[in-house]
């Protein structure tokens, strides 16, 4: 099997992986009980919270558990905004934020939402005409998950705080946390979503970052977890081995990066060399190594992917949650793409663990089906 569908998710690297045995293993008290054994699942619980919040520039305070960068996104966009009237967002998020916008409108929210450039950049300018000096929740992501454009976030959250002081910036950071360097007080945000999951860590956790002084109601109310925020037994495997994983990626993040970079060079080199007529959607240079939003010329993108998984190669066409979907993507679609083109475009993404021969194969795989469809020899 060949794996290119690291922003749907990852392998477990094994630094996270032997934390979560560890811990379901041996630590399987309940931080909250008051016995040593759950006073030791406490204690992996805050030294997760440290190790987090070092990786991402934040106290630990600031960091609270969730079970997904779906919950997190949620947390942020509807309870951040219960005293905020104005909604701004882009047109580009994941569902996990355009869906709990979409509630908010339909509760009686002034909300507005940003068109990209036709790169897949929110641009600066678009940003200022939608703001005014109305207090705002603003949630703009971080790196997308399908094409992988990266947005320049310490620019917009600049220009939404000095047009309010009182205004909340918000990023998905989702597919960022783990891969790009982050430091949440220099880049101005006031809350960030991650999930484990897209990081070589497990499902079923995440966190969200949110700063000392931002005041955000409680999203679940029940034992008075996470300070009264998040109430729930805490997952503890989950917890020590998301803050394992990140730990161990952003320990390794320049030769990972490295890494990957060289395989998507070795990718475009192939396609070059075997005269395989492409287009990148979304700008080349301000877009993060490993994800790769292309499209073949006279191909389908969804016959491209049966024939792909028929050699066991795993790509998608727009994100994985849409999947099941056959509709277009949402985010070409808002870059203006025609549709030849996004029916034509899969996304291939990379991850630590792939292989040089494997992008042989991939390449290999690609060159056959466009053979057999257009007649070539
Ligand atoms: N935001 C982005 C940008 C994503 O890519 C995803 C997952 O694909 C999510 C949010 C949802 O994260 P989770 O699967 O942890 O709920």
């Amino acid at each position: 099997m060949i794996y290119f569908d690291n922003a749907a998710t990852t392998e477990m690297s094994e630094a996270a992986l032997s934390a979560l045995i560890e811990v379901s293993k041996n630590q399987y008290g309940n931080p909250s009980s008051i016995y040593g054994m759950g006073r030791r699942a406490r204690e992996i619980v805050e030294e997760s919270r440290r190790t987090i919040a070092t990786c991402i520039g934040a106290d630990p305070e600031e960091i609270f558990f969730t079970s997904c960068g779906t919950e997190s996104d949620n947390w942020a966009i509807k309870t951040g905004s219960i005293s905020i009237q104005r909604v701004i967002t882009t047109t580009i998020e994941h569902h996990a934020v355009l869906n709990p916008v979409k509630e908010l409108e339909a509760l009686g929210k002034t909300t507005i939402l940003i068109d990209p450039n036709k790169d897949g950049i929110i641009e600066i300018a678009a940003l200022q005409e939608a703001i005014d000096r109305e207090i705002a929740l603003v949630s703009v992501m971080l790196q997308n998950n399908e094409t992988g454009m990266i947005q320049d976030v310490p620019q917009l959250s600049s220009i939404v705080h000095s047009n309010n002081a009182r205004s909340l910036f918000h990023t998905d950071a989702v597919q960022a946390v783990g891969h790009l360097p982050i430091d949440v007080k220099s880049m101005g945000i006031d809350m960030l979503s991650a999930s484990a999951h897209k990081f070589n860590g497990p499902k079923g956790v995440g966190f969200l970052y949110k700063r000392k002084d931002c005041l955000l109601p409680p999203f679940l109310d029940g034992g008075g977890q996470e300070k009264g925020l998040r109430s729930g037994t805490e997952n503890v495997a989950g917890i020590y081995s998301m803050a394992m994983a990140l730990e161990d990626n952003i320990k390794n993040q320049q030769t990972i990066h490295a890494h990957i970079e060289a395989l998507e060079k070795r990718f475009f080199i192939s396609l070059n060399r075997e005269n395989i007529r492409y287009r990148v959607n979304g700008n080349s240079s301000k877009k993060a190594a490993g994800i790769i939003n292309i499209a073949f010329a006279g191909l389908d993108g969804e016959g491209l992917l049966n024939v792909l998984d028929t050699h066991d190669i795993c790509i998608s066409v727009g994100s994985a949650c849409n999947s099941k979907s056959t509709e277009r993507s949402h985010v070409l679609l808002a870059m203006g793409l025609d549709n030849t083109t996004i029916d034509s475009s899969i996304r291939i993404s990379i991850g630590r663990y792939n292989t040089e021969e494997e992008i042989d194969c991939l390449v290999n795989a690609v060159k056959h089906y466009r053979q057999i469809v257009l007649g070539i020899s």
